[in-house]
């Protein structure tokens, strides 16, 4: 399919029914990935039928923050994705050794990235979230082509310095031809357990001033919370943990407007 990015990936014809979404940041550590699972097991409690393409190639961190280990299986020519938490999950570090890093090239991630579009079994599904590598790399592009249709989410923290980078990020759409569906703002107000009191760990306002600059929606703010952090080591989401706390009640709203 090197003619043609799109052949055999069935959610890029224009009459697919799964919404693909992907999730991009700027910078590496803003907690990127950390949305992409506890958006996705959102999605999949409110009933949706959820995969999870984890195209972080070099730092992926799906597998260990939803649990899940093991090694796809094929049948019928078709790689099976795992199961976690109700969501479908295929991620590169299902395929390596976990102890030796990935250091692939441009071309290896673009086939890699097809494979994981083209040669899974995904079924039916309403949304597949792909977690994207951090900046603006060869793996948004090469999805951008290969999906049209898709969606980008940024996710960015309320400091000034990661929402100019992120602005990269989401502006590199206007080349691919990719839509922004909204921002979320990670990292916003921590709440102290022990007094009350709010404090801007990483200052204020740089979910709604990278929304405004894209021209498109803050889709929430998701509050520092060590149970979230917790949760992503533990292979146990935030939203399933401690579904009623305000970081997971931001994920769920955003789980319904996307
Ligand atoms: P990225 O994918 O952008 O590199 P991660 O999702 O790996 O970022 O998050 C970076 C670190 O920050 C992880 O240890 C994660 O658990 C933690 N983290 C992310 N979001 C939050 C949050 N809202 N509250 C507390 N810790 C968080």
């Amino acid at each position: 399919g090197a003619a043609n990015p799109q052949m055999d990936i069935a959610f890029a014809s224009a009459d697919s029914p799964t919404k693909v979404i992907a999730v991009a940041s700027g910078k590496g550590g803003v907690g990127k990935s950390s949305v992409t699972v506890n958006l996705a097991v959102a999605l999949a409690q409110q009933g949706h039928s959820v995969g999870v393409l984890d195209a972080d190639i070099w730092g992926y961190s799906i597998p260990r923050m939803l649990g899940v280990s093991g090694k796809p299986v094929a049948f019928e020519g078709m790689v099976m994705p795992l199961q976690a938490h109700g969501c479908k999950v295929i991620s590169i570090g299902f395929f390596t050794d976990p102890d030796r890093s990935v250091i692939w090239r441009g071309p290896m991630l673009h086939r890699a990235l097809q494979q994981f579009l083209g040669d899974v079994h995904w079924g039916e599904l309403d949304f597949l979230l792909c977690d994207l590598p951090p900046g603006t790399g060869d793996i948004a592009i090469s999805l951008a082509q290969m999906l049209p249709n898709a969606d980008m989410v940024v996710v960015t923290t309320p400091q000034q310095a990661a929402q100019k980078v992120a602005l990269r990020a989401g502006k590199a759409t206007e080349q691919t031809g990719m839509k922004v569906a909204g921002v979320i703002e990670n990292m916003a107000t921590f709440t102290c357990p022990d007094c009350g009191s709010t404090h801007d760990v990483f200052g204020s306002g740089g979910g709604q001033e990278l929304a405004d600059a894209l021209d498109t929606d803050l889709l929430g703010r998701i509050p520092i919370d060590p149970r979230l952090r917790e949760g992503g080591d533990a292979g146990l989401p935030l939203v399933l943990s401690n579904p009623d706390v305000p970081a997971s009640i931001a994920v769920k709203q955003v789980a319904e407007q996307i």
